[in-house]
């Protein structure tokens, strides 16, 4: 089933519906407050990215434009990604719905994307293996590896880039970030175990590694490479309990509110959380 949703920009978006798929996202919603994951995914409330967040999509772009050459032996320069990212900058604005606040947020914002994106061209590794997937889509059936429970719904996702390597496939996912800080590998570990599990179903192998590359929005930008060893079977019995218990409580049909950190970013804090009596 496929639900369409209009969004408050007036943009037409078509989502898949929550028996449709199960996704990072949805879990890492669904897990930080299930309330937020119902104003989203079952009422289908969406608003433009944030600033911060669109950051995140052009810079994103901008590597997946640079990756995708280098996987057909094309060496892009900074000049001729820094044009692509003018060229499809105002496309996207249009496309994501976003408003800036005056003319000059939009400027910086543009200038911080150029930013980032010459520091991580400058910090690459001489050595980096070859591109083997830029910005794929991949889906495979959840199926517990453990019961041989198949829970009928697949498991989809996007995965970055993964790099050949001498000791084998490195999955790649990249992320900016305001604050110079080392990422807990806790706080990443179910985004990293669905696309080891993603990889493994659509390649028919193991991956080597797993790696976050930081992109930092400090006034002098700070990349900084964290590299994950490949998933075990600790991980995917963790994820897969995971799983179980957000598919029954889409079944329940219970979304409480989960008030926490998350609130002081979250788009419904203000309307509809306030009004939810339970
Ligand atoms: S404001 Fe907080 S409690 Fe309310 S929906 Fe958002 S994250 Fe949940």
């Amino acid at each position: 089933m496929t639900t369409e949703l209009l969004s408050r920009n007036g943009v037409l978006r078509r989502q898949g519906g929550l028996r449709e798929y199960v996704s990072y996202s949805r879990l890492a919603l669904w897990l930080s407050c299930p309330l937020a994951f119902k104003f989203r995914y079952v009422e289908g409330i969406s608003s433009p990215p944030s600033p911060a967040a669109f950051l995140g999509k052009r810079v994103h772009a901008s590597l997946e434009t640079f990756y995708r050459h280098r996987q057909l032996g094309v060496a892009l320069d900074f000049p001729d990604v820094v044009r692509r990212l003018y060229d499809s900058w105002d496309a996207a604005v249009a496309d994501e719905g976003i408003r800036f606040a005056s003319v000059e947020e939009e400027k910086n914002l543009q200038q911080q994307a150029l930013t980032l994106v010459r520091a991580y061209l400058q910090m690459l590794p001489r050595n980096e293996g070859q591109p083997l997937a830029v910005e794929v889509s991949v889906e495979a059936d959840l199926v517990d590896p453990f019961t041989g429970e198949d829970f009928g719904i697949p498991l989809v996702g996007v995965i970055d880039l993964v790099l050949a390597e001498n000791a084998g496939p490195r999955v790649v996912d990249f992320k900016t970030a305001a604050r110079n800080q080392t990422p807990l590998e806790i706080s990443h570990e179910l985004q990293l175990t669905a696309y080891a599990y993603l990889f493994r179903h659509n390649t028919s192998q193991e991956e080597a590694a797993l790696e976050i590359r930081q992109l930092i929005k400090t006034k002098l930008p700070q990349i900084q490479f964290h590299p994950y060893p490949a998933r075990t079977d600790y991980h995917f019995r963790r994820f897969f309990a995971v799983v179980r218990t957000y598919l029954d409580a889409l079944d329940s049909g219970n979304f409480v509110f989960r008030p926490g950190w998350t609130c002081g970013t979250c788009d419904f804090r203000n309307h509809p959380c306030r009004d939810w009596c339970g």
